[in-house]
């Protein structure tokens, strides 16, 4: 599959499609997942275009993977959680719903059961809360 710079996230990269943005680098931008599978479900990005790990450059794939690292800690800390679920999709089959590669940092409670997989729309009100909640244990850390 060749890139389509008309996906969500390159429109998000662009400014073109809000976000409920948590962190940037030079390589990578993060970000609040709009249908959450749990409270605090963040993507992270290259922003070099790739479409999955198939095609993704090992430098890029690298940057993100250090962004995931980095934020696992802070939103599990930011919200509380008792463990982070990563999760990474490639190709329609595999589950991929958005062609630009991606890194789910998802939110675990030992009590509470994970949301289906682009579920439903979250609120921007919520989405907002959460974003806050991960950007000032980032300011802190
Ligand atoms: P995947 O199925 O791994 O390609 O995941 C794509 C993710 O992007 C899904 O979890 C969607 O809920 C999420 N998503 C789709 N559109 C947006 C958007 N505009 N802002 C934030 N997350 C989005």
């Amino acid at each position: 599959m060749t890139y389509d710079d008309s996906n969500v996230f390159a429109k998000i990269l662009r400014g073109e499609l809000p976000c409920h943005k948590i962190y940037e680098d030079d390589e990578t931008f993060s970000f609040l997942d709009i249908m959450p599978r749990a409270n605090g479900h963040a993507l992270v990005i290259p922003k070099s275009p790739a479409v999955n790990l198939f095609d993704v450059d090992t430098a890029t794939l690298c940057a993100a993977i250090r962004t995931v690292h980095m934020l696992a800690p802070i939103i599990r800390n930011a919200m509380e959680a008792d463990g982070i679920l990563i999760q990474q999709f490639n190709e329609a089959a595999a589950g991929q719903t958005v062609f630009h590669v991606h890194f789910h940092i998802v939110p675990r409670w030992e009590d509470t059961a994970l949301k289906p997989h682009t579920g439903e729309m979250e609120d921007s009100e919520v989405l907002a809360e959460n974003a806050e909640k991960i950007s000032d244990a980032l300011d802190v850390a």
